[in-house]
């Protein structure tokens, strides 16, 4: 089992473990519960964990109640909210309970966002079950839900007491799920370690195939990477940003395709179209440009090319300058100085683009499809 500690400078009293392997899900809930000898315990969860968990659940917490809404980002609101808080009333959870969200990003965001506004805030435990919660959403204490106006919109952050990440969950996730998180973590090791893009480029076979030891050290990797990046900068002011790498003009893709294509496809079109501003500007060099472009399709994060084609443009560039990052409409990306680094100036990590750039961009994207 891999653990990481994650030490927040202003929170000192919400410092918190994060731990990878496989099947550690039963031990290491029972510590934690142990730990923080809550007076009741509410598991949420969504329908398809559910269906396949429920055993493994209760047999882990025998005393815990299951809390459960149906699958899916659609699900992600505040009338869902509603109801599992007047389910937690009833079940007469008080300000000693533990509440564990047990599920992908949908279940992690709006556990974490309910656990925040009950009584004010009760204790709660993320169990991300899914690639992209693993090694994303479940760090960094970013939690809401959406409403009509927009994504994540209505949110807090707050931080859980422990993340523990069990490897064998991702056996039975789809593989379009698996690949969806792959993008964020080929994203990590882009922004901040050289290595680790050499780790992902020569095992990619046996990390498609779900080999052990490769998982664990994969997903303890990125989340070491996110873990560094969040405490140094809890609230996105400045070296957060590097996060955001590939998503600006990924955000502005899926919002013109309605949210057609998931998250990790579009953001790792938004990596190569980003990589690609930086060659244009003269910051990285075309040969590692063509590195990230092979890697990126090699996980098999390319197969929404045609739907690219198709985007309406006028769209793209209205999501674009709505993204809530970009600072008084103009359009600002991070940029790659070479593999595993992240060009900056002093404090800043993002800069502005023109639409005509970004068009350029935009093509090659086509272009490692079609000549790579
Ligand atoms: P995210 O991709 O942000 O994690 P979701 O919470 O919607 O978003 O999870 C994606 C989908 O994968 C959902 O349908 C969810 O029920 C499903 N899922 C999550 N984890 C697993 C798992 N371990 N096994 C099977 N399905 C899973
Ligand atoms: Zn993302």
């Amino acid at each position: 089992m891999r653990k990481i500690n994650l030490k927040l400078k202003r929170f000192l009293n919400n410092s918190y473990s994060i731990y990878i392997g496989e099947g550690i899900f039963e031990n290491r809930l029972q510590a934690e519960v142990s730990r923080l000898a809550p007076s009741k315990i509410a598991i949420v969860t969504d329908s398809n964990i559910l269906k396949l968990y429920r055993d493994k659940i209760q047999k882990a917490l025998p005393s815990a109640e299951v809390f459960s809404f149906s699958a899916g980002e659609a699900q992600k609101n505040m009338a869902v909210i509603l109801e599992l808080f007047s389910n937690l009333s009833s079940a007469g959870l008080d300000r000693h309970s533990l509440i564990i969200a047990l599920g992908g990003g949908v279940t992690g965001d709006m556990t974490g966002f309910l656990s925040s506004i009950y009584l004010r805030g009760v204790p709660f435990i993320q169990v991300p079950t899914s690639l992209l919660a693993m090694v994303d959403s479940s760090i960094g204490g970013k939690t809401g839900v959406d409403t009509k106006e927009g994504k994540n919109l209505l949110g807090s952050f707050y931080q859980p007491k422990a993340v523990i990440m069990d490897t064998d969950f991702l056996k039975t996730l789809p593989e379009a799920e698996f690949t969806n998180g792959m993008a964020e973590i080929i994203k990590h090791a882009l922004i901040k370690d050289k290595n680790y893009v050499k780790f992902l480029y020569e095992n990619r076979e046996s990390i498609r195939m779900l080999s052990e030891p490769f998982l664990t050290e994969m997903i303890a990797r990125s989340c070491q990477i996110k873990a560094e990046v969040v405490q140094k900068d809890e609230k996105e002011r400045s070296l957060r940003q590097i996060l955001n790498f590939g998503h600006t003009i990924g955000h502005a893709i899926e919002n013109a395709m309605n949210y057609a294509i998931p998250h990790g496809f579009a953001v790792a079109m938004g990596m190569i179209a980003e990589a690609a501003l930086s060659v244009q500007r003269g910051i990285l060099a075309e040969d590692d440009f063509e590195k990230i472009g092979k890697l990126i399709k090699d996980y098999g994060l390319l197969c929404f090319t045609d739907e690219l084609k198709n985007m309406n443009e006028d769209s793209f560039f209205r999501s674009a300058k709505l993204d809530k990052k970009n600072k008084a409409g103009s359009i600002r990306v991070v940029m790659l100085k070479e593999l595993g680094m992240v060009y900056h100036q002093g404090r800043n990590y993002s800069f502005s683009i023109e639409n005509g750039e970004i068009k350029e961009a935009l093509e090659k994207i086509i272009g490692v499809v079609e000549n790579g």
